[in-house]
């Protein structure tokens, strides 16, 4: 998705946000009786000694000991936040939600008063709001229009052991700060680094030596199992797996296996669904865990199967750490993660399917542990695991840093001097900072300031190459479309295909497909979605995602708001979509590719060469796929690295308007072509 976070009004909690606020369905004594089982609570007092006497510290605990939904309302019990509030940060959306919702529900009290949360393109907060868990991306947002953080007395930084962009520079914010609070005689801001594993001394250092506290975990004995051979096939492998265990492990048995995206846990969920009809065993209910799914759905995995049935819960890294699911006796671990890594050199985006590291290994099979002794399956040989690195690479090192920059020199910080934990390779610094002077956003790469533009871009929570897009498009008389598009690249996938109704899911499709490409057919998709009247009944006939395309709705409101607010005109091209593709290259000409040895060639019909010299093929779900004969240039949105390159979300464009909307780069892909 192209979004990262936005800031919007506060709608308290009388708003119309797409979640259903209610995910939890335990009485309140129980929960209270729940809360009290946690290690945290055990040892509250000594732990609230501890937050009142430091500035920082470091907390580390086992997953699900407690720290993210108590230690704030520990805090809040105590009234230690005084007039300001407790921001705690979480890398992921989902989780945001749902423990908010859950703390909520803890406190008996209704979700965006005393306790919200604020996500991308949602706000559940009222002024009220005490505890509020947002993403480390929202709260660098905030940082940008107050880099003090002065509405806050207390920021928690949880899953810190993630070390996404977002919480590495907000450990530079906070640290600023604290500092200059101290300076100009304010009230003092505390700061908690909460994380379940992770590399404690480079972390002590870099918070001056802060105190480190190590919360005894309640873990059971997990035995470790691995695969005799190499998988060739780790989906194949974990379906076999599962049914292999499920034969025998008793019924109450809990399952929860580690797969990579939405996309595969449908297949292997559909998969399993079918082989269940005849294997042997207890009934099966599987639940999916993904970032993009709706609440309501999610709430199944905390829900207890009905007795004798088994519950198999197909989960991303999400249930490594950040979200604790209870009762699992049993994990599969494919070993693999999707992980966005970028070439600084190349400026190539990629998602990319890979080896998780040994931490992340001993995660995954830590949840097995949680409530009883259990088992951990990794489908990859002792000799693989033993070859992993420790740790992940943090994502400052491997990822695009363009927005990051963007941000920093928005709140008016100077990206050299800025502390950071690891240091981003000068590459990739580099390349951000001259993809931001070739968007026009900054005036030089050595000690930039922000130009008119670049300071209107950084008010959008997008990429820098999206608000770009959206900046140029009244002069291609085209607000109106590229606004939809922007939010419908924003959200999950719109296009729904159950995969035993796939044939007729694509003849649906059919409808919307446009000969430009990917684009307009998603254009074509929201347009339609917005004129429909019956908008859940239509989504259905036409396998659409209705919550995504809700959620589009949403994010194109509160784009157009920002919009509104710089004074920008809202104009429509009607069919003239060129001017839309147009329009979207003022953003995204690095995202270029052209077809290999010129068109024509029937060898090379279908094999493109992008803008940073790699090559790549059409995805397979492109509206661009039939087109004969293939387009000679493209556009692309995303590009999708598993063993081949895959451009996702794909237009055909003239290979002369690369020429026309940015002159300077086209002339240096010649020269490198
Ligand atoms: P930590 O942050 O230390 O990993 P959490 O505070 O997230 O731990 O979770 C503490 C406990 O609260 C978990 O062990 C789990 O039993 C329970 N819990 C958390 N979220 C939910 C939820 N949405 N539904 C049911 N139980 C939950
Ligand atoms: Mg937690």
């Amino acid at each position: 998705t192209v979004a990262h976070n936005i800031k919007v009004e506060t709608n308290g909690h009388n708003n119309n946000n797409v979640h259903e606020n209610k995910i939890v369905n335990e009485k309140p004594q129980d929960l209270q009786e729940a809360r009290r089982q946690l290690p945290v609570y055990m040892v509250r007092n000594r732990l609230l000694e501890e937050i009142k006497k430091h500035d920082t510290m470091i907390l580390i605990g086992e997953t699900g000991s407690g720290k993210t939904t108590q230690i704030p309302q520990l805090i809040h019990e105590q009234r230690l936040e005084g007039a300001g509030a407790i921001a705690v940060t979480q890398p992921r959306r989902v989780a945001a939600i749902t423990i908010a919702l859950r703390v909520a529900a803890e406190m008996n009290t209704e979700i965006g008063s005393i306790v919200g949360y604020s996500v991308r393109f949602e706000d559940v907060t009222s002024p009220r709001t005490k505890v509020k868990y947002m993403t480390d991306g929202m709260l660098l947002r905030e940082a940008i229009l107050d880099p003090l953080l002065k509405k806050y007395s207390i920021v928690v930084l949880d899953e810190a052991h993630e070390r996404t962009v977002s919480t590495d520079v907000l450990f530079g914010i906070v640290k600023l700060a604290q500092k200059e609070r101290n300076e100009k005689k304010l009230n003092p801001l505390k700061v908690i680094v909460m994380s379940a594993t992770m590399d404690v001394d480079s972390f002590k250092k870099y918070f001056n030596n802060c105190p480190v506290i190590y919360l005894e975990g309640r873990t059971y004995p997990v035995t470790i199992y691995h695969s005799k051979m190499k998988q060739e096939d780790y989906q194949y492998a974990a379906v076999c797996t599962i049914f292999q265990l499920h034969a025998t492990a008793p019924a109450n048995h809990d399952f929860l296996v580690f797969l990579t995206g939405q996309e595969e846990i449908e297949t292997v969920m559909y998969n399993i669904k079918q082989i269940a009809k005849e294997a042997t065993g207890p009934p099966i209910r599987v639940c999916p865990l993904y970032a993009g799914l709706p609440p309501a759905k999610q709430l199944q995995v905390w829900r207890d199967a009905p007795p004798g049935t088994r519950k198999i819960i197909l989960a991303t890294n999400i249930a490594e750490a950040s979200v604790t699911i209870p009762r699992i006796q049993c994990v599969i671990d494919t070993g693999v993660v999707k992980e966005r890594t970028w070439s600084g050199g190349t400026g190539a985006e990629r998602l990319s399917v890979r080896a998780t590291s040994q931490a992340a290994c001993w995660q995954r099979a830590g949840r097995a542990g949680r409530t009883q002794a259990g088992a951990a399956y990794r489908l990859y040989t002792a000799a693989d695991f033993r070859a992993r690195p420790m740790h992940q690479t943090p994502e400052i090192l491997r990822c695009p840093l363009a927005s990051t920059m963007l941000l920093l020199i928005a709140a008016g910080v100077e990206p050299s001097t800025f502390p950071l934990i690891d240091t981003p390779p000068p590459d990739s610094v580099k390349a951000s900072l001259s993809l931001l002077k070739e968007l026009g956003a900054i005036d030089s790469e050595v000690n930039p300031k922000l130009t008119v533009i670049g300071k209107k871009m950084s008010t959008f929570p997008i990429e820098p190459k999206y608000s770009k897009v959206l900046l140029c498009a009244p002069e291609y008389n085209c607000l109106d479309e590229a606004l939809s598009l922007i939010a419908v690249l924003s959200s999950e996938n719109v296009f729904h295909t159950p995969m035993h109704k796939r044939e007729e899911a694509i003849k649906m499709k059919q409808k919307f497909l446009s000969p430009l490409g990917d684009h307009i057919t998603l254009l074509n998709v929201f347009k339609a979605f917005s004129k429909a009247p019956l908008k859940k009944q239509w989504c259905k006939e036409n396998y659409l995602n209705h919550k995504n395309l809700t959620y589009a709705c949403e994010v194109r409101q509160q784009l157009l708001a920002i919009c509104l607010k710089l004074n920008m005109t809202v104009t429509s091209c009607g069919q003239a979509y060129d001017q839309v593709l147009k329009c979207l290259l003022c953003g995204l000409f690095t995202n270029c590719a052209w077809q290999r040895g010129g068109a024509g060639g029937a060898r090379a019909a279908g094999r493109y060469v992008t803008a940073a010299g790699a090559a790549a093929a059409l995805h397979p779900a492109s509206a661009l796929q039939a087109l004969r004969p293939p387009p000679p240039a493209l556009l692309y949105s995303e590009l999708l690295v598993t063993g081949r390159s895959y451009m996702l979300t794909v237009s055909a464009i003239q290979p002369q308007w690369l020429q026309q909307v940015a002159p300077e780069y086209a002339r240096r892909c010649r020269a490198n072509r």
